[in-house]
């Protein structure tokens, strides 16, 4: 089995609502982000995906949180912008991006150098 990764970032605000301590209140992270994809195969080229192509995808989803106060965008209006909930957000956005016989592996939020949070099905 293969398991191409691409990296990312991108800078926010947030807050958890009902979180009884300091993530309660406006603060931000420099989020990076992992997203791979797994196959056990290879196409014609010798490759799981184009890195390009994968980078691309993982760019145009994280330039939409990109310098946003979360709570306010539509995904996160009910669910907190957690990075659990954020992993999940970005793990069904890029989905779709995903050609077989490659498939979507996880994603992993990191809120800074030692949290993060992985999601996958
Ligand atoms: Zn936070």
């Amino acid at each position: 089995m293969f398991r191409a990764k691409v990296l990312g970032s991108f800078s926010a605000a947030h807050r958890l609502r009902g979180y009884r301590g300091d993530c309660e209140r406006l603060h931000g992270h420099n989020y990076r982000v992992e997203v791979s994809v797994s196959s056990a195969d290879l196409d014609s080229m010798g490759i799981v995906m184009d890195f390009r192509d994968l980078k691309g995808q993982l760019k145009a989803i994280l330039d939409g949180l990109d310098h946003h106060y979360l709570n306010d965008l539509e995904p996160f209006a009910q669910d907190n912008p957690s990075a659990e909930n954020i992993a999940r957000y970005i793990y069904h956005a890029f989905e779709g991006a995903v050609k077989p016989p490659a498939a979507l592996g996880e994603v992993t939020v990191w809120e800074n150098d030692s949290c993060c949070v992985t999601y996958s099905r």
